[in-house]
């Protein structure tokens, strides 16, 4: 694999997308901010972790499988970007499992890894966590630490640093077995990185989607009946009905 060629492309379209080369991204907002692009988060199974779809005229589509935590639909955003932005294939469906299938698969697991966590930001904190331990190496709370910096699942944090001086493969295979969420917890965190969407966000449609469907309703190519269908059709009943917080919209 070219990591040469993938962290090239990360970095790239980090800048592309108005962000700089080393913070943590926002890779939802990010995704809502490009044109043209339907992000669908669905409950896809048990082996799906997303979905991307070119269509017509750059009407593309990108699923989120959101029954996996929020950390791993990060990563699988930042994985579909790749198909976007990088693959030739007008369909891809992906597999759960990291670092297998295809090599456009791991290619793009591989993107999603330097797309999230840039090498030189995730050295940098790898060293100075590293650097405060007797045997230089990373401890399993270095780790949490660095991937709720990053906004990763434990998995992809611990994949990444294991083929590292800091962590070693021994070492990242012991840590791979190890549930984090309560060590994470009782270092400070929330848990929301471990957990999968609330189940009021697991349906839901953001992006081209719902701005296209206003846009022929007030051109009068759509009845309103229809256009709350189209709404309804793509979760969004809370656009339709309305939801809790309607009528209440915090000003701050
Ligand atoms: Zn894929």
């Amino acid at each position: 694999m070219d990591h040469a060629r993938l962290m090239t492309q990360a970095a790239m379209l980090r800048k592309k997308l108005g962000e700089d080369s080393s913070s943590p991204i926002d890779i939802f907002a990010v995704a809502q901010s490009i044109e043209n692009l339907t992000i669908v988060y669905y409950p896809l199974g048990e082996n799906l972790s997303g979905m991307c779809i070119k269509g017509q005229e750059e009407n593309n589509l990108i699923a989120i499988n959101s029954a996996m935590t929020l950390g791993r639909q990060r990563f699988s955003l930042a994985h579909e970007f790749y198909h976007l932005f990088y693959d030739d294939n007008m369909i891809s469906v992906c597999a759960k499992k990291i670092n297998s299938g295809r090599d456009i698969e791991r290619a793009a697991d591989m993107f999603a890894s330097y797309f999230l966590m840039p090498d030189a930001a995730l050295q940098e904190r790898a060293e100075q966590f590293s650097g405060k331990n007797p045997n230089k190496e990373l401890t399993l709370e270095d780790v949490i630490r660095i991937e709720q910096y990053f906004g990763v699942s434990h998995q992809s944090a611990v994949y990444r640093l294991m083929h590292t001086p800091y962590l070693g493969e021994t070492r990242g295979n012991v840590f791979l077995g190890e549930s984090v969420r309560r060590k994470a917890e009782t270092l400070g965190y929330s848990a929301d990185l471990y957990l999968p969407s609330a189940e009021e966000k697991k349906y839901m449609t953001y992006g081209n989607y719902i701005n296209q469907t206003k846009q022929v309703v007030e051109r009068g190519l759509v009845s309103e009946g229809k256009y709350e269908e189209l709404l309804m059709a793509a979760f969004r009943a809370d656009l339709v009905y309305g939801d809790d917080t309607e009528g209440g919209d915090v000003i701050d």
